[in-house]
């Protein structure tokens, strides 16, 4: 598939990989917004947050692990981070692979649109 994220999984692409497990990888952002972007992935391609449905919980559930694992292992878990998803053009989503953002390392502004 002709996809950035899914050619990253298939190592055709190189990313700076912070955390990989069966079914899920981290990198960092090519282009980062904050000192600590962390991209956090299903290796599986999903279009986007609502294309993943609730028949595939325990998918679902080894993200949430895998993010909060993300999140300390990038040293933001308890000094604070933003998880952001977004679903579809006019949220500004840019590549259509689901992924959680995963900001932090300073503070940031309360900006929600
Ligand atoms: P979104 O706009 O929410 O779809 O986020 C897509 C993110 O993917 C952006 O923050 C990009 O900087 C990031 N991105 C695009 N291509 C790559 C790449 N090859 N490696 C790492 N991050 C990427």
């Amino acid at each position: 598939m002709d996809c950035v994220f899914c050619k990253i999984v298939r190592g055709e692409l190189p990313a700076k990989k912070l955390y990989e497990s069966e079914r899920i990888i981290a990198f960092e952002d090519i282009n980062k917004v904050a000192p600590v972007h962390a991209l956090v992935i299903p290796k599986a391609h999903y279009d986007s947050f609502i294309a993943l449905p609730d028949t595939e919980s325990e998918l679902i559930v080894e993200l949430h692990r895998a993010i909060q694992e993300v999140a300390r292992l990038i040293g933001v878990a308890d000094t604070g981070f933003r998880l952001v998803t977004n679903n579809g053009k006019t949220a500004g989503q840019s590549v259509f692979h689901l992924h959680f953002h995963v900001i932090g390392g300073r503070t940031l502004e309360l900006k929600m649109g």
